[in-house]
């Protein structure tokens, strides 16, 4: 169940609204094939707006819906009515005359995709708007959780990098502190937000302090793209300090997964051949379990439409 129109946040969602959307996913993971018939997007049109680039998010959100049914339109942005200078609520009224059934958007600046969400009728996926949210992603990483850690509850959970350019830091938080899950964010002063611990997480500079005892390690990239100055030294020295390596996973539990959303930078923020060990890194599982919830969510929000038409 999940009873929105839209799915913008995970702010918004309550604890049994999360846990349903995992629970339906978990359905997919398990069976990649749906007969015809139960395909909820059958007869629809999906438009994708990615404002910016992606690769992982817009391809994965192209295979659930087709995946469900619909036919998938990938709406051209490089050469489009946007860089001519049409506004954001003009070109949501256009959208809006093409009577897509539902909308998945990215955008650079945070709050843009709700303020799209309110000016169209079908439902809209939130893609990854700004520093703000990425929903998706951090369902994709609970699902991920549930199957390798074998629970959604009673977790410690260290975030650690660039915290204050990350939209997939922000949703994480959300959403393990609504399942009551502890959060200790972990990086150099300069990117992690001030006033984050209102949100009701641990803070740490160190790694060794970070990462003690946790069970899942979530590594996140520098966004040098929202970067506008200098936020550490070197990324020697960023690595050293706080590249995820097999010295400092020492400090988290022997059996301690590890995740990164993508794109990673080998040698930056987490060793390469860590990064490839399958014992404890998960991230290719992330990517599959991406799809999953991508089907989960499509076909949720597209049911609640039905049923309230
Ligand atoms: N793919 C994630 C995002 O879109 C993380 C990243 O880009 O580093 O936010």
């Amino acid at each position: 169940m999940l009873n929105k129109k839209d799915l913008l946040s995970i702010e918004d969602l309550s604890k049994k609204e999360i846990i349903s959307i995992i629970k339906n996913a978990d359905n997919f993971y398990k069976n990649k094939k749906i007969s015809i018939k139960e395909r909820v997007l059958n007869n629809r049109t999906q438009i994708n707006l990615f404002f910016e680039n992606s690769t992982r998010t817009q391809v994965s959100f192209e295979i659930a819906g087709t995946l469900l049914g619909a036919s998938v339109v990938n709406f051209p942005l490089s050469n489009s009515s946007q860089s001519k200078g049409e506004t954001l609520i003009d070109l949501a009224a256009t959208l809006n005359s093409m009577n897509p059934d539902i909308l998945v958007i990215r955008h650079p600046n945070s709050g843009s995709v709700q303020l799209i969400s309110e000016k169209v009728t079908c439902p809209v996926v939130n893609a990854g708007d700004g520093n703000h949210e990425h929903p998706t992603q951090a369902l994709l990483d609970l699902l991920t959780i549930q199957k390798r850690v074998g629970r959604t509850d009673n977790l410690k959970i260290a975030i650690c990098g660039d915290i204050s350019h990350s939209r997939v830091a922000r949703s994480n938080i959300f959403c393990h502190k609504k399942l009551g899950n502890k959060i200790t964010l972990i990086g150099p002063k300069t990117l992690i937000p001030r006033n984050i611990d209102k949100l009701g997480v641990d803070i740490s500079y160190n790694m060794a302090d970070g990462l003690r005892d946790v069970d899942v390690v979530m590594v996140l990239r520098l966004q040098k793209e929202r970067m506008d100055g200098g936020y550490f030294s070197s990324e020697r020295e960023y690595f050293h300090l706080y590249g995820l390596d097999d010295r400092k996973m020492k400090y988290a539990k022997p059996k301690a997964i590890i995740m990164h959303p993508g794109p990673m930078n080998r040698g930056i923020e987490i060793d390469g051949n860590l990064a490839d060990n399958l014992d404890k890194s998960v991230i290719t599982m992330q990517v599959e379990a991406g799809l999953a919830v991508r089907m989960s969510v499509l076909e949720l929000l597209l049911k609640n439409k039905n049923e309230n038409v």
